[in-house]
């Protein structure tokens, strides 16, 4: 499905609108897109649709307030288009429709194309089916787990098939029967008529909670739910080079759904590293060396992420050069190869000293000032 834009974006009004503007907006648009005026033209009907939802949703406080809060991916989780248009109030609309001859007469065209448009057309054969929901949960690993790849078990509690019924909720050689209500639909059509308009609603029949099918015999472990809960302990294979924030997603682990369970969200967090810092595929460090190191130059040792690598310093190393340890940073995520470490050299200089050491740092500096201009200033 395409992504939804925002309801204030396709009302264009601002988020701060209050209700007879959002009203306003709505009837503006409506009149223009109204598949009635614009016979035949699809693009229109579906613009149409989206105005009859976003003003569904922003005209009612409750739910305006929860897409607010939760945006699209957070409200759309709560509420399925059956829901968004249950309760929504059109009839401040009908004289509108009558005044531009959209109504009138026995069939009201507003009224059917409200019928037909979201009524019994959602998924194929107008049955909406019964989905677990997706679940979520966090883990934390250190800087090394990511660059290796590392295997973690994760606890979490979710509902899962009922192991004596096999998620069906009727007992074990048991027959299902159509339901009577809605007659195997799923679905019941209400039609509320207002003036005339009538305006279908179509819901979910209670009897069969959408089923169209009833159990005969209720599994008696489930009490024909089909499902139970419990905790789950499953090994989640972390892949090296994943980075903080990053989402992974487990199939059909979250909640049971008689149609299909929801998925596990799995958050991975990498927890903030002593002596390394990352930086994409890179990671940096800061290696002290002493003066002499840095002047006279020779091989220092760097811890990596993998064990130590031996870093050749130049003679006359200035503090705070950096050197590039090639491939010794973090694997590319799905792309093979590594990234480099980045080594930045900060040349120590001691507060204490001892006599000696003075003796000598004094002799040192008068053989300079001899040949002044040799090492220069660090
Ligand atoms: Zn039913
Ligand atoms: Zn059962």
């Amino acid at each position: 499905m395409a992504e939804k834009r925002d309801y204030y974006e396709v009302l264009g009004v601002a988020k701060a609108a209050n209700k007879e503007q959002i009203k306003d907006a709505y009837r503006k648009l409506a009149l223009k897109y109204h598949p009635d005026r614009n016979p035949g033209d699809k693009a229109s009907e579906e613009k149409f649709k989206e105005l009859s939802e976003a003003y569904a949703v922003l005209s009612d406080d409750g739910k305006r307030s929860q897409y607010d809060q939760y945006g699209h991916a957070g409200f759309d989780q709560r509420y399925s288009q059956e829901d968004i248009f249950r309760g929504a109030d059109f009839s401040d609309f009908e004289d509108m429709v009558k005044g531009f001859g959209f109504g009138g007469g026995g069939g009201s065209p507003f009224g059917d194309m409200f019928g037909s448009m979201f009524g019994g057309g959602f998924g194929q054969g107008g049955r909406r089916g019964e989905y677990g929901a997706d679940l979520q949960t966090r883990v934390e690993i250190t800087l090394e787990e990511a660059a290796k790849g590392v295997k973690k078990e994760i606890s979490y509690h979710h509902s899962k098939a009922c192991n004596k019924c096999s998620g069906s909720g009727s007992e074990p050689g048991s027959r299902r029967t159509t339901c009577s209500t809605c007659h195997g639909r799923g679905q019941v059509q209400q039609a509320r008529r207002a003036g005339p308009m009538a305006f279908y609603t179509v819901t979910t029949c209670n009897k069969c909670s959408g089923e169209g099918q009833m159990v005969e015999k209720p599994c008696k472990n489930c009490n024909g739910s089909g499902k139970m809960s419990g905790n789950e302990h499953i090994n989640v294979d972390i892949p090296a080079g994943i980075e903080n924030g990053m989402r992974m997603r487990l199939e059909n682990l979250g909640e049971f759904g008689k149609d299909g369970s929801g998925d596990l969200y799995v958050d991975v967090y990498v927890k903030k590293h002593q002596t390394f810092e990352r930086e994409g595929e890179n990671i940096w460090i800061n290696k002290e060396i002493t003066f002499p190191e840095a002047a006279l130059g020779g091989e220092v040792e760097v811890p990596t992420l993998f064990g130590k690598a031996k870093l050749n310093v130049p003679v006359g190393t200035a503090s705070h050069t950096v050197f590039r340890l090639k491939g010794e940073g973090m694997p590319k995520l799905r792309r093979g190869g590594k990234g480099d470490e980045m080594v930045r050299v900060i040349v120590s200089i001691p507060k204490k000293l001892t006599k000696k050491q003075k003796e000598l740092l004094a002799e040192f500096e008068k053989e300079g000032e001899k040949k002044s201009g040799i090492f220069g200033v660090f």
